[in-house]
């Protein structure tokens, strides 16, 4: 496909008439119930069983749920600011993504985004964010701000080879520049397949967009592997930065990654920052820019652009 061999397995749900249904609509449900049944046992073909019912009937009306969340306004952008320790010019904040839903209320991203994955619709929902930031970017507001935002992109996204030319649509539509944006990739995301990673990758670097690698530390990603990929950040998981005050082991990872990263000549963040001992301790190791709790939580926009009014006023963190 373009270049690119694409790996797919099939999964077949199978509802039988009279046993599994009595009328055509109730058969096709069931059989559809049975295939994501199917694909997510990796079982190739599955009958239809009134065991799947629980689990899939919750599965199919989250899906709608969430196309519904998209089409009727139900999604909201927060912003986190990331901000610079060390003075330099520019300003900060990653988009993440939370669900105003008319029942459960604000739903976290970890009740929806694993499910947005699996089921590949995750790919809207990026593409949601992406165009509201870009609008922000646009906006009033925020046009005069030099403002850079960072946008989480999930496997599916980078696997998809229309994804540039998705993204190029959008910020030629807001009239904004790729610069502006910066991609945050998990280091599971690229190793999921390295090599269309990288090609995307190059792709999008290419364009103009800045590109970070989110959670480092938790993946496998080989140092090799890393040096030539067109990164401009690496991003130091919460869960090393968080630990810090309590043993030196994270400590340590924390300093040598920020090392790693300077000598590969990439601008290092740590994210988590939940306290301001953490915060001066990171000054101190010359890590580039901080993220976290302590500084500020992730805001709603008109929140997050009154935070960062403040802080021009306020002194230095
Ligand atoms: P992530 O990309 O690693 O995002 C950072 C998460 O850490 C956010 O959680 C943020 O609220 C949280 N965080 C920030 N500072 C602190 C801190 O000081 N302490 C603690 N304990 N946590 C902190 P959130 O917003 O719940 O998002 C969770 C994950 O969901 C994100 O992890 C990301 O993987 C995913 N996600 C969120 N929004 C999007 C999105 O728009 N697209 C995609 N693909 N994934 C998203
Ligand atoms: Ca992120
Ligand atoms: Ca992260």
């Amino acid at each position: 496909f373009e270049d690119q061999s694409v790996d797919l397995s099939a999964g077949i749900g199978i509802a039988c008439w009279p046993d599994d249904a009595d009328d055509a609509d109730t058969l096709l449900s069931r059989s559809e119930i049975a295939m994501y049944a199917a694909k997510r046992q990796l079982s190739g073909a599955l009958r239809y069983d009134p065991g799947f019912d629980l689990a899939s009937a919750q599965t199919l009306s989250l899906l709608s749920e969430l196309r519904r969340a998209v089409e009727h306004n139900e999604l909201r952008l927060y912003l986190q600011p990331k901000v610079a320790l060390h003075g330099q010019p520019g300003l900060a904040a990653e988009a993440l993504v939370r669900w105003q839903h008319p029942q459960r209320g604000l739903v976290p991203p970890v009740n929806f985004i694993p499910f947005a994955e699996q089921t590949g619709f995750v790919r809207q929902l990026t593409l949601w964010v992406f165009e509201e930031v870009a609008r922000l970017l646009a906006s009033p507001q925020a046009r005069h701000l030099p403002l850079r935002v960072s946008v989480n992109l999930s496997t599916r996204d980078l696997l998809d080879p229309e994804l540039s030319t998705r993204l190029a649509g959008i910020l030629a539509r807001h009239g904004v520049q790729a610069s502006a944006f910066c991609l945050e990739i998990t280091e599971s995301a690229i190793m999921d397949d390295p090599q269309r990673a990288e090609a995307m990758l190059n792709r999008l670097s290419e364009q103009g967009f800045k590109l970070s690698i989110d959670d480092f530390g938790t993946g496998y990603s080989s140092l090799a592997y890393l040096k030539r990929l067109p990164v401009d950040e690496l991003k130091i998981d919460k869960s090393f930065v968080m630990g810090m005050e309590a043993g030196e082991d994270d400590a340590m990872i924390v300093r040598s990654t920020i090392d790693l990263a300077h000598n590969l000549g990439l601008t290092v963040v740590a994210e988590g920052v939940e306290t301001a001992a953490i915060l001066a301790r990171l000054r101190t190791l010359a890590c580039d820019e901080a993220q976290g709790y302590h500084i500020a939580r992730p805001l709603p926009v008109d929140d997050f652009l009154a935070w960062q009014a403040r802080q021009g006023e306020a002194s230095p963190l």
